[in-house]
Order: structure tokens, then C-alpha cells, then sequence
């Protein structure tokens, strides 16, 4: 099947016009953001959504806004605009070079924040690399706002905490002085989704690491996070000994599958090595040794 079945189509003038057609089209209503998932699941009929809500129309969470202590990505922010931003290289070089690897230009130029977390795919990027930097999501329904830590968000696979008649409309990231991060994947060819894929931000206070944030991608961990391995390195000396033995942690407690990425015992290893690098990397730039 590779046309979609009928749906009727609003395109919302405000997030509060969004929400008032959610409530109004019922359960069978479905915002479209950037399409690059929902369209092809619709074309496939694994998604027959009865009304679509383009919120494409948004521009007010199309920003990037530096506040006091943290950076706010609006939830229509494309993935280019995420890549180009010199803020977000600046802050979070793990989400620029996640953004590098994130599928292709065509992809990056519609694909967005919001629709990345909010699709909730088990070897999304994004999802790691803000969970590995502890950002919050910023939902918004007909009572107001309400935040949810990232790494709370995911209930499941395809399966978030913004309920039906709400949006995603930001994720805020906070600004760690003196901190850095990375992030490594690992693909079958450029542009392709993640055999596995690791994130790491770190602070270091001298040769100690005083706060540490993991996250992994494609490898089943719960949340897209590496607790065991955070708790290992966080206060103890930043070694590269330290960085393989959290590698070793984080390739212990996740739970990959086995698909035509490949077997369990590959992915596991690929979870490791990568945690490994992204740490190494990580304190570099943390230390002005590398960009
Ligand atoms: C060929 C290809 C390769 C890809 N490779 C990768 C990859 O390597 N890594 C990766 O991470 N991703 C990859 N993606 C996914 C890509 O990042 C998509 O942009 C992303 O999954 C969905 O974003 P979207 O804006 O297109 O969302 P949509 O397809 O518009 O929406 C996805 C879901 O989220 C919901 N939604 C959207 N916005 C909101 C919101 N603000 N609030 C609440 N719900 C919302 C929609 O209702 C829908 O259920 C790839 C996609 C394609 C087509």
C-alpha cells in the first residue's frame, strides 16, 4: 500500500488553535509536523489517522532562545536549523554532531525536535542526546504547561507522556559552565538509522568528573539512558581506565535486539566502544584539546 487513506486536514494558527482542533477531532485526530514519519506509516496504512493538524504553520516553536541558565528548542525546530546553530554548537556539541548523522538533507530540512521525540522510535538520536544532557520537555495542553524530565518521557517504544489532546511545544537544555559533550552512532551507510549510537556529557572539576550524563540509542536501554554507568564514574577520577570500565557497564545493562543491524553480542559491544569514545571526546573538549 503506498497511498494513504482519506483523512480530512486543518492547519493550526496557534497552539491553543492546535489544542482546540486535538479536542474537537478526537482520538482519531493527529498533528503532522514534519511528515517524515507519520507520512510514510500513513502510506503504509500503519497510521490511519481520521483528521491531520499541520502545525507547520507554528513559527513561534521554530525558535532557539538562550534563557539565564538553559537554551530552549522549540518544538519546530528543524533538524538543519538544530545542525547550523552556532548556540547549540557552542553549548552542546553532542547534539550538533548527532544532527550530522541524523539520515539525510532532505530529511533534516523538514524532520523535526518535536516530531523526533514525540515518534518515539527505539534508535532515535535525539531522544539519547537529550536525555544524556538531562533537558526537560515542555508540554503544553488546555491547562497550561507542564515539564517532564527527558529521560521520564518515553513510556515505550512510539509511546510518550504528552497525552492526546496536547503538544510538545519545547525541550529545554541547561547550560553546565565548564561542561562538554559528544555523541558517536554507528550506521550501515550514510544517512541510515542507528545500528547503535552513544552520547556523553561531562563536567570535570580538575581530573574529577562531577557530573556525567550517558545516553544510548538502538541498544534497548531503558529510557536511552546508562545509570550504572553515570553512578561508576560520577565523583571518581576521569581516566580513560574510567571511561572503558563505564563502556563496559553501559554495554552490560542495555538490552539490544537482534535485526538485520545486526546480532545482540555486536550491538552490545558497539554500545561500549561507543560509550567509551564519547566520554574520551567529551573530556577533550572539556579540557580545550579538541573543537
Ligand atoms: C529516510 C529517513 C531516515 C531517518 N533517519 C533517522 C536517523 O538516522 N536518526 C533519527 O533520529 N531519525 C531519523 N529519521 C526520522 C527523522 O528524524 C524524522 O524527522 C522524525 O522521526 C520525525 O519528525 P517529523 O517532524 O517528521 O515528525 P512527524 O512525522 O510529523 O510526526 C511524528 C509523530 O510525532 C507527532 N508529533 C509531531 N510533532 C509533535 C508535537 N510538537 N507534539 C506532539 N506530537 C507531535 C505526530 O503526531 C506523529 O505521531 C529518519 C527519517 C527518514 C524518513
Amino acid at each position: 500500500m503506498q497511498v494513504p487513506a482519506q483523512f480530512e486536514y486543518f492547519k493550526a494558527t496557534s497552539v491553543d488553535d492546535a489544542i482546540a482542533l486535538l479536542t474537537r477531532h478526537g482520538p482519531e485526530s493527529f498533528l503532522v509536523a514534519g511528515g517524515h514519519s507519520l507520512l510514510p506509516m500513513m502510506k503504509l496504512r500503519l497510521a490511519e489517522p481520521e483528521t491531520l493538524i499541520d502545525i507547520n504553520g507554528l513559527d513561534d516553536l521554530a525558535v532557539i532562545a538562550v534563557e539565564s541558565d538553559r537554551v530552549r528548542i522549540g518544538a519546530m525546530v528543524r533538524h538543519s536549523a538544530l545542525l547550523a546553530s552556532p548556540v547549540i554548537a557552542e553549548h552542546f556539541p553532542i547534539l550538533t554532531d548527532a544532527e550530522r548523522v541524523i539520515a539525510d538533507p532532505v530529511v533534516r530540512n523538514r524532520g523535526t525536535v518535536g516530531g523526533s521525540l514525540c515518534q518515539a522510535d527505539p534508535s532515535e538520536d535525539l531522544s539519547a542526546a537529550f536525555s544524556a544532557m538531562r533537558a526537560t520537555a515542555v508540554i503544553r495542553g488546555a491547562d497550561g504547561e507542564r515539564q517532564v524530565p527527558v529521560r521520564e518521557f518515553h513510556r515505550g517504544p512510539y509511546e510518550t507522556a504528552v497525552e492526546h489532546e496536547e503538544l510538545l511545544v519545547a525541550v529545554e537544555v541547561p547550560i553546565l559552565a565548564g561542561s562538554s559533550s559528544a555523541y558517536a552512532k554507528l550506521e550501515r551507510r550514510a544517512g541510515d538509522w542507528a545500528v547503535a549510537a552513544a552520547g556523553a556529557m561531562l563536567r570535570l572539576d580538575g581530573d574529577t568528573v562531577a557530573e556525567v550524563g550517558i545516553g544510548l540509542s538502538a541498544v534497548g536501554a531503558s529510557h536511552f539512558v546508562a545509570p550504572e554507568a553515570e553512578d561508576l564514574l560520577r565523583g571518581g577520577p576521569a581516566t580513560d581506565d574510567a571511561f572503558v570500565e563505564a563502556g563496559r557497564l553501559a554495554a552490560r545493562h542495555c538490552s539490544p535486539s537482534a535485526d538485520q543491524r545486526g546480532p545482540v553480542d555486536y550491538k552490545r559491544h558497539l554500545a561500549g566502544e561507543l560509550t567509551t569514545r564519547v566520554l574520551r571526546r567529551a573530556a577533550r573538549r572539556s579540557r580545550g584539546e579538541e573543537a
